[in-house]
This record gives structure tokens, sequence and C-alpha cells, in this order.
């Protein structure tokens, strides 16, 4: 046992998920008998958002964990984890696609990517605007991508306590799901996640449509950095 009773908070939040909403379990700074735990509750999701430590946690831990890179992905570490990873959700800009792509064929791999919005306020956030997605989708170098297969897109909404705010945000966010859906993907059924949604916005985020939260500390406890 952990000093966390990591069981009892990953089926809270499971029981909040309606059918269609799938959970990452983000376990970032956290030890791997943390994640071990989770997975004999039967989680097989997880994200983390540093190279070096997602290395350390595949090389101990069982094989068949989906591991998704949820941070910001420098284009020199894409190497890194190419071979192994089942979806790069932060992809903030035509650069990192491209090494995705490249990388994804060295490894004879198809990499599902998010593209991540930046609808927040806060300035500090990564992400594309809705312009410049849009943008990078109507210029189309992307339809030559062929390892490399656009899942959906993912946003973080402002770190605020005004709820109404983070369902703005979110519903920006769907509403140009929808958009590009219908612009580019509806022939597409890869193109269907909206990866919206932590541990103080994952019941809104299920109202506004989430397909996939993301959640660290309400699962894990507060992170030792
Ligand atoms: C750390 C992180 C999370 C999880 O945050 P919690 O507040 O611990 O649930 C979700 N998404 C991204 C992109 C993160 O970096």
């Amino acid at each position: 046992m952990t000093d966390v009773d990591v069981a009892k908070n990953l089926h809270q939040v499971l029981e909040c998920l309606p059918d269609g909403v799938r959970l990452v379990a983000i376990s970032k700074y956290h030890p791997a008998e943390y994640i071990q735990e989770a997975y004999d509750e039967g989680q097989r999701v997880f994200g983390e958002s540093h190279e070096q430590e997602l290395k350390m946690k595949v090389a101990t831990l069982p094989n068949d964990i989906e591991w998704h890179f949820i941070g910001h992905l420098q284009t020199n570490k894409v190497k890194y984890i190419a071979p192994y990873i089942s979806m790069i959700e932060a992809v903030d800009s035509l650069r990192l696609l491209r090494e995705i792509d490249k990388q994804a064929a060295r490894n004879n791999r198809v990499i599902d990517v998010l593209l991540e919005l930046h609808v927040a306020q806060e300035a500090t956030k990564y992400g594309l605007t809705i312009d410049q997605c849009r943008q990078l989708l109507e210029d189309g170098e992307w339809r030559k991508m062929h390892n490399v297969r656009i899942a959906g897109l993912m946003m973080m909404a402002s770190n605020v306590d005004d709820e109404e705010q983070i369902r703005r945000e979110m519903t920006i966010a769907a509403d140009f799901f929808d958009e590009v859906k219908s612009k580019y993907f509806t022939d597409d059924d890869h193109f269907r996640e909206r990866s919206w949604g932590m541990s103080h916005d994952y019941k809104i985020a299920v109202e506004c449509r989430s397909t996939m939260v993301r959640v660290g500390t309400g699962i894990f406890g507060p992170r030792v950095y």
C-alpha cells in the first residue's frame, strides 16, 4: 500500500465518468508503485510529461500500458519516445507534427496525436490559437503525413475558480472540434477525441463534451517535485 489510497481515488473518479469518456491517469512525478496500484485496479492509460521519467517507468511497468505524452514536447525529444508512445497529446506546431511523422516512420508506426489548443486566458500556456489551428489544417501538409494520425483536440482551461469561465473555454474548444470534424475529418473515425478536464475541472469537462479527462492529483495525491 502507498500513503495515498490510489484505488479508492481512482474508482471515485471513474464513477463520475459516463460511457464514452476515458480516463488518462496522469502519473508524472509519482513513483512506479502508484502506477502499479492503479494498474492492478484495471487502469491501463497513463500520462507522463518528461521523456526521461517516462523511459524509466516504461522499463519497469507492465507492457500493456498505453502511455500518453501530455506535456510540452521538444522536437529533439520525439525520437526517444517514438518507439512506444501511444498518443502525443500536445502538438502545438507543424514542426513538431513533421518530426513525429518522421520518427514514427523510422519505427514503422503510426502515432496518434492531438492538436493542443490555446483557449485559456493565461499567457504562459502552450498551444495553437484557434486561428493557428485552422491555418495548420487548411495548409494541408498534414494530409501527406502517413505515420501520424490526428485523433482530436486537447486543451487546458484557465486555472481559475470561476466555473463559468472554465465552461466557456471548454465550450469554445468543443464547438471548434465540430467545425474541424465537419471540415476535414467527416469520413475519418479516428478524429474523435476531445481531451479536456483535470483534477479540479473534469466534472465540468464531462458536461462540456470531453471524451478524455486527464486526472493526476485527484488519483495520486499531490506531486512531489
Ligand atoms: C499535470 C497535468 C494534468 C493533471 O493535472 P492534475 O491537476 O494533477 O489533475 C493534466 N494535463 C496536463 C497537460 C498536465 O500537465
